[in-house]
């Protein structure tokens, strides 16, 4: 097996470890860009703690980009684009999030990228607090491992209306903060984390949860007390901090 696939399924395997309690059966999913026009996905239905190579499927990513592009697709027409953007046609259909993996493994320097929905984060995301822990930062860490903020996307069906509503807000936010985000958050939904390598995306994911349970305590108490934005640009500038990134390989 290649080495990105080799990584996909540990970072799968990372992801659904029962005990973080990140996504239970088949919650979830992950991909990896393996050249410039292919990708793997968690196949549709796979458990991400238990997932094999069979259960890897590899697609060309301008079949699935193409389907992004067009204004409006009936529900089997998603499923058969789907189907028809696979490299190998006997492989297993790729999961129904595969639109916003290809998309969102376009941007720069992005090489793989995890949807989960961890049980800690979703008691915030639905809540009225949903935008407050995607915009506002509580310490340090969750800066340099989660960015300075997260791109919010409101509540929107899973599949295509999803992804486009991902890449619009992705798109606003590479525009006004000048770089490629970390962390997705999706109202009602969970969070999607994207990075260079397993590490960054999985070291995204546990310090998101654990701000997510941070949030949930500080709020039972009156919180949470948020960084001002200063702080928070502070921490974004210190190269101290970027060399600990460098180092984290986050
Ligand atoms: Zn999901």
């Amino acid at each position: 097996m290649n080495e990105p696939l080799a990584a996909l399924l540990e970072l799968s395997h990372d992801l659904g470890r029962e005990d973080r309690q990140l996504a239970i059966l088949a919650e979830g999913n992950t991909s990896a860009k393996l050249s410039a026009t292919e990708f793997a996905v968690k196949a549709s239905g796979a458990c991400l703690a238990t997932l094999t190579a069979s259960e890897l499927t590899v697609c060309h990513r301008e079949k699935v980009l193409a389907l992004l592009d067009r204004k409006t697709v009936p529900d089997e027409a998603v499923q058969q684009g789907l189907l028809d953007a696979r490299v190998d046609p006997t492989a297993k259909k790729p999961s129904l999030e595969t639109m916003f993996h290809a998309w969102l493994l376009t941007l720069e320097g992005v090489n793989f990228v995890a949807h989960c929905h961890p049980l800690v984060v979703n008691q915030i995301l639905c809540s009225p607090r949903a935008r407050d822990f995607s915009e506002q930062r509580m310490f340090p860490d969750e800066i340099v491992c989660c960015g300075p903020t997260s791109v919010y996307v409101p509540y929107a069906d899973p599949g295509l209306p999803l992804a486009w509503q991902i890449r619009e807000r992705t798109k606003d936010y590479v525009k006004a903060n000048g770089q490629v985000p970390r962390l997705i958050v999706l109202q009602n939904h969970g969070l999607i984390a994207l990075g260079g390598s397993p590490g960054a995306v999985m070291a995204c994911v546990l310090m998101a949860t654990k701000a997510a349970a941070i949030f949930v305590g500080a709020a039972a108490m009156g919180g949470p007390n948020f960084l001002l934005p200063q702080h928070v640009d502070r921490i974004t500038s210190r190269p101290d901090e970027a060399h600990r990134q460098r180092e984290l390989r986050l």
